[in-house]
């Protein structure tokens, strides 16, 4: 079931025509579906549901929304963070602090420590003096920190290559050639509760092979720990699977993923945590936007629209495809470059691409945005973060504002807001 789908020719999110929420809040925005995001949570629970024991940990930062991450705690899902401010946001949701993972290859000293004073219930050690700092802080504190050793297993996951993070030259994880004897010597602090193993190797992956050479390498690790006495009860699988980006792509079912891990991981005897992120809420969201100019080009005009890189920077970092289609398409197509309004030429959502034809004011989305589009945003150009919204059948509500940071420290008294009332969608076209 899609959750983004046309009716009567105008493309709804639910039940929500999306040129009522345009007319609501203005463009861009991003739209999230309630109904969608429920369905990919429950259907990667539920997916996993047989395996002993599981934990969901939601990468917060994929979308941090308060909105997005209440629903997800109210469905069993904890938060994988990698900063103070997804802490504090994990928390506020409702998220218990014994269900928050701490990943992160940079974790502050102060993170480190709020992190502790909350409680929370895993810290992903990226190096041994990030473990040997966080036990002297914990016994300071008269505790001891539950932690687990991220290890970089040296595999490729096949996916862009700045998105892939389980190669040995990559930043994060420690050699797991070095990572028995590390184990050896940070098991033996006071401050640490060393339980056992974590990785993660890229996002986006599109097939289970790399996945599964890194989950066995990590298998063979918990054999070898076991063997020099330790008590290894936690395996931390992290994320990484993708979402079909393109009407073509095919990406593994979750039944087969789930069946892997099951055959895997079946005679380790630990907890396995899961960090999704992308598959969670990627699917979940449209960015909404409008067609500024239709502006003629050497080989094909430009669209530009209203949404640009500060709004969805995929495109621009690592040259993402998000497909495009107009909110009323009237049947006819063109072939055009996409193009943001943001003065950088790498602002493109799409060269030399077929689309819906659209002309000046209409409005268009770009689908699959639900995962790192908004968490990724900036104000860059002082163009003002995007608002959010989030669709629950034929209701909506905003979940976050339209607003320029920094401009209320520099904003004088009875200085006119940034932030002006909705487009209500009447654009002068020329003459
Ligand atoms: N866990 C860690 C440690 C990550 O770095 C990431 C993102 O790269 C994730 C989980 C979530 O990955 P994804 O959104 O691909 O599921």
């Amino acid at each position: 079931m899609s959750f983004f789908d046309y009716r009567d020719g105008v493309l709804c999110a639910e039940s929500v025509p999306l040129p009522t929420i345009a007319d609501a809040v203005g463009t861009p925005v991003h739209v999230y579906s309630a109904g969608a995001l429920r369905q990919a949570a429950d259907a990667f629970t539920s997916a996993l549901r047989d395996l002993p024991s599981a934990r969901f940990a939601f990468a917060v930062k994929a979308n941090p929304n308060g909105a997005v991450l209440r629903l997800l705690a109210q469905r069993g899902y904890g938060a994988d963070i990698v900063s103070g401010g997804e802490l504090r946001r994990a928390l506020d949701a409702g998220i218990a602090p014994a269900n928050v993972v701490f990943s992160g290859v940079g974790k502050t000293d102060r993170e480190l420590i709020d992190a502790l004073e909350a409680g929370i219930g895993q810290f992903n050690l990226e190096l041994e003096e990030e473990g040997r700092v966080l036990a002297q802080f914990a016994r300071r504190r008269g505790s001891r920190a539950p932690a687990v050793l991220r290890v970089n297993p040296d595999i490729d996951g096949g996916t862009h290559a700045k998105i892939t993070t389980g190669r040995r030259t990559s930043k994060f994880g420690v050699d797991i050639a070095g990572a028995p004897d590390m184990y050896d010597r940070l098991a033996q602090l006071d401050g640490l509760d060393l339980q056992g193993l974590a990785l993660h190797i890229g996002s986006q992956i599109s097939n289970l092979e790399p996945l599964e050479a890194a989950y066995r390498r990590i298998g063979e690790l918990v054999l070898e720990l076991r063997a020099r006495g330790h008590t290894i009860t936690r395996v931390d699988l992290g994320g990484g699977l993708g979402i079909p980006y393109r009407p073509e792509d095919v990406m593994p079912s979750l039944t087969d993923y789930a069946a892997m891990v099951a055959r895997v991981t079946r005679d380790w005897n630990v907890c396995l945590t899961f960090e999704p992120g992308r598959i969670i809420t990627g699917l979940a969201g449209v960015l909404l936007t409008r067609v500024i100019w239709v502006k003629p080009g050497v080989t094909h005009p430009f669209v530009i629209v209203d949404a640009a890189m500060n709004d969805l920077a995929r495109p621009a970092l690592y040259d993402a495809y998000h497909r495009f289609a107009a909110v009323r398409p009237d049947g006819r197509t063109m072939v055009a470059n996409i193009a943001g309004p943001v003065c950088e030429t790498g602002d493109m959502f799409g060269i030399d691409r077929a689309i819906d034809h659209v002309d000046r004011g209409e409005l268009a989305v770009f689908h699959a945005t639900g995962a790192y589009g908004a968490a990724m945003a900036s104000s860059y150009n002082s163009r003002p973060l995007s608002p959010q919204v989030m669709v629950d059948g034929d209701t909506f509500e905003l979940v976050a504002d339209r607003t320029l940071p920094h401009d209320t420290s520099t904003r004088r008294q009875n200085e006119p807001r940034t932030t002006g009332p909705a487009f209500n969608g009447a654009m002068p076209q020329a003459a």
